[in-house]
């Protein structure tokens, strides 16, 4: 069997981020109108360590029929080894035969696709013509999430805080600011991309209007938001089942009390087919609440294989 492996760099040049974020648009509608299968990703958390490994399968049926299968491995102290937090790769099979047809390096999909669906909620939910930016985080997320942020609105400004003094660079051309919140003062656009546990975004410092997206905390024990926040957002979600199992930001307030499931108010596939209300006026304040699906992977890798076999790309192995 002839299998093709896409290492890191093939795939960073096969995904640009505004093809990846059409991809996502495309994938995201497609599950809200049920034509893909995303199964409640696996996460395997054995005792005694802070690493975890994460199983995302997703399935498409029909005369292109596909299983997707990400396998993802997070170590949040790679950083500092000068290593991406998330390592792994995206399987890709041939839903009727079964035949394994590519491999693909899972950190540069996850770093980019996981951008692009932060773009497509900004489409959706920020004001248009949006030009002020506040990035939480300096790491892979922060970085990509600059390229996806400019990619769909006329950026002019760009603060960034991270919690190690002087990393804000390793993001790009950006002011670094000393606080999370001079970041998130005055903008029109949050992302919110950090390991944090405790919340780093405080609501009172929160101008009228600003549209979040919060990706960091993929997992039930953290959050990057406060309650109050999510109690007053007009809140959005890449797939309420998957919030309700494991998002922190969602679970924290919905421990307390604050919130519900009617909470939300829509997922972004949902926009996208016109299923769901958007943004109610100027003055609301949006939030995005991004896990992470394995239809994403999905739509990425096949975008990514589809362009090797076409221009050139990873190599064929025997396996
Ligand atoms: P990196 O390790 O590359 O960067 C992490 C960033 O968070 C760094 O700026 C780091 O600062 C900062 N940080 C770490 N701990 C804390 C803390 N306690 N308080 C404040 N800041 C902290 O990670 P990634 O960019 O790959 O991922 C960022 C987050 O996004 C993670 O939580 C990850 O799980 C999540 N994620 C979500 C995805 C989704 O689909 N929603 C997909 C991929 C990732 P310092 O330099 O000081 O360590």
């Amino acid at each position: 069997m002839s299998v093709r492996v896409i290492g890191e760099e093939d795939t960073v040049r096969l995904l640009p981020m505004a093809e990846c974020i059409a991809a996502m648009e495309e994938v995201l509608a497609s599950l809200a109108r049920d034509e893909l299968y995303n199964p409640l990703r696996s996460v395997i958390r054995p005792p005694d360590t802070t690493t975890l490994l994460g199983l995302m399968p997703a399935h498409r049926t029909g005369p292109n029929a596909v299983y997707s299968l990400k396998t993802i491995c997070i170590a949040a102290g790679n950083r500092a080894r000068g290593l991406d937090s998330h390592q792994g790769f995206v399987a890709l099979f041939d839903g009727e035969t079964g035949q394994l047809r590519t491999l693909v390096n899972a950190s540069a999909i996850t770093a980019i696709r996981t951008a692009a669906v932060s773009a497509v909620a900004t489409k959706l939910l920020a004001r248009p013509g949006s030009t002020t930016l506040g990035i939480l985080g300096a790491g892979t997320q922060g970085r990509s999430h600059l390229e996806a942020m400019r990619a769909v609105l006329p950026i002019e400004r760009v603060k960034v805080w991270s919690r190690t003094p002087g990393s804000a660079s390793e993001v790009g051309d950006v002011e670094e600011v000393a606080t999370p919140e001079e970041a998130a003062r005055d903008v029109d656009v949050l992302v919110t991309a950090t390991s944090a546990s405790e919340p780093i975004v405080r609501r009172e410092w929160l101008p009228d209007g600003v549209h979040i997206n919060a990706v960091g905390s993929s997992i039930p024990t953290t959050r990057e938001l406060d309650t109050a926040t999510i109690v007053d957002a007009a809140l959005y979600v890449d797939r309420r089942e998957s919030t309700l199992n494991e998002a922190g930001d969602y679970l924290f307030p919905a421990a307390e009390g604050a919130i519900g499931p009617d909470h939300i108010r829509g997922e972004l596939g949902e926009l996208l087919i016109g299923s769901a209300e958007g943004r109610s006026s100027d003055s609301e304040l949006t939030v995005f609440k991004s896990l992470g699906l394995a239809v994403e992977d999905l739509g990425a890798v096949e975008l990514v294989l589809r362009r090797a076999e076409a221009e050139g790309g990873g190599v064929e192995v025997d396996l």
